[in-house]
């Protein structure tokens, strides 16, 4: 299995345990991952009071780069608070010394802000794809790009830069995955039944650039919260989805992995969905293999 988002590094939280290599690696053998992306952590002000940089991913890559794919990361507001910075000759950079995109996006502005659209901009030109958490606004006691219910300034990023790949994660995008969304509850992890499918299989279906990161809890409740439907998504945007964990605690509970033995070992899902999205999915993107 390929993690498509894992994180080293230190929380928010007054002694909680600090994440390191090795005990990512321990968790990544325990779980039969072979390789996970790392992200930068900490980057943007809003989730941190820690940075675990792009060169301390790249430090780390070094080591195992059996066992780890690098992502770089920058907020829109480096290198000079300003829509017109010129982002591409350090991600090529990045790019150079082995990073495969670019995230996970934490800063908390609009998703379609200048800053951001410029940021997206560069990352499509140089080719890198990009991890956003979506928040539900720009407000107090949250991090993340922002988009409204519905999610109208995602999709005009995804149809102003088709160049551009996104991979949608946390709870403001996986709330999307039923139209029975509401403002109470799609900043969290809402329960029940996908009676009509929501905005998120419906931009998945219309944009080629965008993907979904099924990390997390907010991943794993999307998919879990209506078993059939579940099963259903997962079959129909085969081609779409990445496993994830969204390792960033230690001893912190990951039910995706079982969720997906499970449904392949009752032949909920198909073998080939089931082989994409935990491994084939990233690796054509990720390194262009079919
Ligand atoms: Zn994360």
């Amino acid at each position: 299995m390929i993690d498509i988002h894992t994180h080293i590094g230190r929380g928010t939280v007054k002694d909680e345990p600090v994440v390191d290599e090795n005990e990512l690696l321990k968790r990544m053998d325990e779980l039969g991952i072979e390789k996970a992306v790392l992200l930068p952590r900490g980057v943007s002000p809003e989730c941190s009071f820690f940075h675990f940089e792009t060169e301390d991913v790249l430090e780390v890559y070094k080591k195992h780069s059996d066992r780890f794919i690098p992502f770089c990361n920058l907020d829109p507001r480096n290198g000079g608070n300003s829509p017109d910075t010129d982002f591409s000759w350090l991600l090529e950079e990045y790019r150079e010394k082995g990073c495969k995109g670019v995230g996970e996006l934490t800063g908390n502005l609009y998703i379609d802000d200048p800053l951001y659209k410029n940021l997206f901009y560069h990352c499509g030109k140089v080719g890198l794809p990009i991890i956003f958490h979506l928040a539900v606004g720009v407000k107090y006691g949250i991090y993340g790009a922002a988009d409204d219910i519905y999610l109208p300034r995602l999709e005009k990023m995804l149809k102003e830069l088709p160049d551009t790949i996104f991979i949608g994660h946390a709870m403001a995008f996986w709330s999307e995955i039923t139209s029975e969304v509401d403002e109470e509850t799609r900043g969290g992890y809402p329960k029940g039944e996908v009676k009509s499918p929501g905005r998120v299989p419906e931009l998945l279906k219309k944009y080629p650039n965008l993907y979904g990161d099924l990390s997390a809890g907010s991943g794993y409740n999307a998919i879990s919260r209506d078993p059939d439907y579940g099963y259903k998504f997962l079959e129909e945007f085969q081609d779409k989805l990445f496993f994830g964990t969204d390792i960033c605690n230690v001893n912190q509970d990951v039910p995706i992995v079982p969720y997906f033995e499970k449904a392949l070992a009752e032949g909920k899902i198909s073998k080939i969905a089931y082989e994409k999205i935990v491994e084939g999915n990233a690796k054509k993107l990720l390194y262009k293999e079919s």
